[in-house]
């Protein structure tokens, strides 16, 4: 893919992020997820040398963050019960530079969502994900995935129900007095 200087997609896509409604923090994840300095395992192995490069989440090889936040089994099921049903088997993307450009595009979501929406689902689930994975990696307990979807569903919930509530109040009459 040729990338013109002046219209550098990652530049637009972290423009695009910066002007959504997620938290702070989230913000930051989201550049380091888009630059590749999320130090993933393959990543660490590479530098210190180790020869285990297996993904804490299925034991299978973990080549990048895209695999343990995005198509790694664990984290599918959680893209596919909170992200509108969306999978990692249907959005064929081989970068976040391409799941943006892909998920970014409101043709490809459902109607009445927004770019917000997404970017709220999307840093709950990776939020919660990379999470998990540090504390399994600091010898943790596996946190059942019951227990995950408590922590992925519920600002989800909160956060539907404060757009409704918006849109709510957009769209009543103004009261007088
Ligand atoms: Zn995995």
């Amino acid at each position: 893919m040729q990338i013109a200087s002046q219209e550098d997609p990652s530049c637009k896509i972290w423009m695009q992020i910066w002007k959504s409604k997620i938290h702070e923090r989230h913000k930051i994840m989201w550049w380091q997820i888009l630059m590749d300095a999320l130090p993933c395992k393959a990543k660490v192995a590479r530098f210190l040398h180790m020869a285990n490069s297996k993904c804490t989440l299925c034991n299978h090889e973990e080549k990048n963050t895209l695999h343990f936040l995005w198509s790694c089994p664990v984290s599918a099921r959680l893209w596919f019960l909170y992200c509108w049903g969306i999978t990692a088997e249907r959005v064929r993307i081989s970068s976040w530079k391409e799941w943006f450009q892909v998920l970014g595009n409101d043709s490809n979501r459902p109607p009445t969502s927004s770019f917000n929406d997404l970017m709220q689902r999307a840093a709950t689930i990776v939020s919660v994900i990379w999470r998990e994975r540090n504390s399994i990696a600091h010898g943790a307990p596996v946190v059942p995935f019951d227990i995950l979807c408590g922590l992925v569903g519920r600002p989800i919930q909160e956060w539907d129900a404060s757009v409704e509530l918006d849109q709510n109040r957009r769209w009543s009459n103004p009261t007088l007095g």
